[in-house]
């Protein structure tokens, strides 16, 4: 990996592309700093080399320039993770206001520039956006995992411009360090418990898992898709019926490599969604009509510790039911204080992908995890098997555009 651990950034203006992409509430305040917690130690190292950091990001998805997205808002938590006096801003990202604030930026200053996507070109990956964006700095910097899955300008098209001044940062570093503890560098047992609404999305994942876990654990809405193709009564439960032949083929690969694929015996099922719903137990596989499946039940909690228990890596991606609503949590909770029991006995467990992890902030749980990724849609792209566009443009040596 070609990381920042190898450089020296003294008198440096070193551009770093950061996924600052953070919630905000009605007064602009940000409501979770995590994402912007989780890039200090790149701005550390480049300050502490007498350098100078420019920080570029997108925020949500603005059509044009819009005051609700702009970056900002960001700066008093900046200011408060910095000094004050450190930390400038600039009202763009390209142009005069961008190139004079980064032409005047002293060592150990940090300015940091306008949302990337107030221009379409961002997303576009436009080659003239990328080369001024390039034309800012000396070193082009990657530690932005959320988005590395995407060929953006900054992300990606901009690295071109750097051919030896470029690379991945610590918490880019760090996710795929992890990352490969459950894709490549395994210890077995593995269990990849794969959860979340449909087979569709997380079809990809199951294939390129099928020849490295050892079990597979399947909650979620998902389940029923692989009931049905079986045989079994799901009742109204959550079916896509343009999945049942691969269903049927993922379980068939599955078996070709010796991977115990486990479904939950029973389920937690409910005439429908409200207070004065009618809810009872019955098996995944015998589903009464009129009844949807929305949660694992007691008997698949049981079913799904044990072999949570005696894994050595855990991959867990996907709620085991629906977890927002206080009567379909109990499955996915009990599986995550599982996880967490087995990490505590030694195994390995990475949680990704954005309801996942929702979930173990949900039952405060992150901290009893050994990697909780940033990253969803990248982390679930990453496990597919694709190569990110914003990893490979650090990696490999392209031309100048
Ligand atoms: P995903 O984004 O594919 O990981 O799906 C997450 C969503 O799946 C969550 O919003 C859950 O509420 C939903 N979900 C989980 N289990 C079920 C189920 N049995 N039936 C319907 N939706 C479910």
């Amino acid at each position: 990996m070609r990381t920042i651990d190898a450089e020296n950034f003294k008198n440096k203006k070193v551009l770093i592309r950061v996924d600052f992409n953070v919630p905000l509430d009605e007064q602009f305040q940000v409501k979770d700093d995590t994402r912007i917690r989780a890039a200090v130690p790149t701005i550390k190292k480049v300050l502490d080399d007498g350098g100078s950091a420019i920080l570029i990001s997108h925020l949500g998805r603005p059509k044009g320039i819009a005051e609700k997205y702009s970056l900002k808002h960001l700066m008093p938590v900046l200011q408060h993770i910095f000094r004050k006096d450190q930390v400038l801003f600039a009202s763009d990202c390209i142009g005069e206001i961008a190139e004079q604030a980064a032409k005047r930026l002293q060592p150990g200053q940090i300015l940091l520039l306008e949302n990337l996507r107030f221009y379409p070109e961002e997303e576009k990956g436009d080659v003239g956006f990328a080369k001024q964006l390039a034309a800012l700095g000396d070193f082009y910097v990657n530690d932005a995992f959320g988005t590395a899955h995407r060929r953006h300008a900054s992300t990606a098209v901009i690295a071109s411009y750097f051919p030896e001044h470029k690379a991945l940062g610590f918490l880019m570093a760090e996710e795929i360090r992890n990352i490969s503890k459950v894709l490549d560098d395994i210890q077995h047992p593995y269990v990849a418990i794969i959860g979340g609404a449909k087979v569709s999305s997380k079809i990809n994942i199951l294939r390129n898992l099928a020849d490295k876990v050892d079990h597979l654990i399947i909650g979620g809405g998902m389940v029923f898709t692989f009931i049905k193709a079986q045989g079994g009564s799901i009742g109204s439960s959550l079916v896509e019926e343009g999945m049942l032949s691969e269903a049927l083929e993922i379980l068939k690969v599955c078996e070709q490599h010796g991977v115990k694929v486990n479904f939950p015996i029973d389920s937690v099922c409910s005439d429908r969604f409200g207070a004065d719903a009618i809810i009872k137990t019955c098996h995944t596989n015998s589903i009464d009509d009129g009844f949807m499946g929305l949660d694992i039940g007691p008997q698949a909690i049981n079913q799904f510790q044990e072999i949570i228990m005696r894994a050595k890596t855990i991959l867990w991606n996907g709620p085991m039911g629906v977890f927002e609503m206080s009567a379909f949590k109990e499955g996915t909770r009990q599986i995550a204080l599982s996880v967490a029991a087995s990490t505590k006995a030694g195994a390995f467990s990475l949680v990704g992908g954005g309801d996942s992890v929702a979930a173990i902030n949900t039952f405060h749980l992150a901290d009893e995890i050994s990697y909780v990724s940033t990253g969803g849609g990248a982390m679930l792209e990453y496990m597919e098997g694709v190569i990110l566009p914003g990893i490979a443009a650090i990696e490999e040596n392209q031309p100048a555009l």
